[in-house]
């Protein structure tokens, strides 16, 4: 009988069968990574070399197994959110499943917000949000796995509220999970490379587990899938919209009432009544914004989807779901958010409107700067 082949990224069991699930290789590939002896699950394989999103499901029985664990053990929950996109951060019920132990939250991928915004306001806001969620950390913190901003710190934070006990690092989807473990683990070993199951025995199919020095862990989960996810609905090759790289540059408009906002074609923001006033976009570099009249959005959508209102690109335009809308009166100064993609911030006393592709939220928060 065939021994078991894992990922070598993630420590998954290898399959040809399903797509969705976790280990997913296609059997040409498998032949290839026995061959080179780099045998990635296709997830990591394009997260390695494309830089890729690939979400997988797992089961309810998998998950609940994994959540009852959490609750039964006596661990400090270490809680990754997206400060670029903290509403699709929110796990569903965390509380519940985090039972009595006590939760750290990290707001991860703070090089994306201006540098000139004040980190303890940022903290202050991302720490208020949480709350609204009903979610009461210990601690607030903010990281970026990417460019290794305050992970020590997090790290000297973790031991410090961990008091001998495991670390479970919980997180849905595309958060940058796997990018602060690495990035721990090389703090902590000086190891450049990937997460391999060989270099940390006990590594099993769902969880990575690194040893700490007093014989502990600190357990990495797998991401959790959030549906509402814009990643959800994008082609591949526009993915990298919804996980920015580079500091977002914001953008400011002077709109009048009756004016609409085009975020490439795949959301749009209409200003429905109200004054002249100053809105501020954050949104990946990349994306296109087109300025209109609310009186042409409609057919000027429809003329130039997947062409000046790109992505979608032409020939996804068929697969791409309709948009949406979603109308709020803005009592405060708030963020109206396309969830995933980024926000627009609003002065109070406007009627405006967002739409985004069906199955993606937007919402009205409290404005973040
Ligand atoms: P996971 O699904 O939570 O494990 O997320 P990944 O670690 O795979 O990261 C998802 C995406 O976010 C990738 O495109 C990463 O490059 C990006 N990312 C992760 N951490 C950061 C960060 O600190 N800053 C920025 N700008 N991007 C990040």
């Amino acid at each position: 009988r065939d021994e078991e082949l894992r990922c070598i990224g993630c420590g998954a069991v290898i399959q040809t069968e399903d797509k969705d699930a976790l280990g997913y290789t296609p059997a040409s590939a498998l032949n290839k990574g026995l061959e080179t002896g780099e045998l990635y699950c296709q997830r990591c394989f394009r997260l390695r070399h494309y830089n890729e999103i690939a979400p997988v499901s797992l089961t309810d029985d998998d998950f609940l197994r994994l959540l009852s664990h959490i609750r039964e053990a006596n661990a400090l929950i270490v809680y990754v959110v997206d400060i670029f996109d903290f509403n699709g951060s929110i796990i569903p019920g965390l509380h519940r499943f985090v039972g009595k132990n006590p939760v750290l939250l990290v707001g991860n991928k703070e090089d994306l917000l201006p540098r000139s915004l004040r980190r303890s306001k940022l903290t202050d806001w991302l720490r208020q949000q949480a709350n609204q969620a009903g979610i009461r950390p210990l601690m607030t913190t903010l990281v970026s796995a990417k460019k290794n901003h305050q992970v020590e710190e997090l790290l000297a934070t973790i031991e410090k509220y961990r008091q001998g006990r495991d670390v479970y690092v919980v997180g849905v989807t595309n958060v940058g999970k796997s990018t602060l473990i690495n990035q721990i683990i090389k703090q902590r070993t000086g190891v450049e490379d990937l997460i391999t199951t060989s270099r940390f025995p006990g590594t099993t199919l769902d969880k990575i587990e690194i040893p700490l020095d007093d014989g502990h862990e600190l357990v990495d989960t797998p991401g959790i899938i959030h549906q509402e996810q814009m990643a959800h609905v994008l082609p591949a090759e526009d993915l990298r919209l919804v996980a920015p790289q580079k500091e977002i540059k914001p953008k400011t408009y002077q709109l009048d009432e009756q004016q609409t906002i085009f975020l490439g074609g795949i959301a749009r923001f209409d200003y429905l009544k109200g004054p002249r006033a100053g809105l501020t976009a954050y949104f990946d570099n990349n994306l296109p914004l087109h300025r209109t009249k609310l009186a042409n959005a409609d057919a000027f959508y429809e003329k130039h989807l997947g062409g000046l209102l790109v992505p979608p690109h032409q020939n996804e335009i068929d697969q791409f779901p309709p948009l949406e809308r979603f109308e709020f009166a803005i009592t405060e100064k708030s963020d109206l958010v396309f969830e995933g993609l980024g926000w627009i911030t609003v002065p109070a006393g406007l009627v405006v409107a967002g739409w985004a592709p069906k199955g993606v939220g937007v919402l009205v928060r409290r404005a973040m700067i």
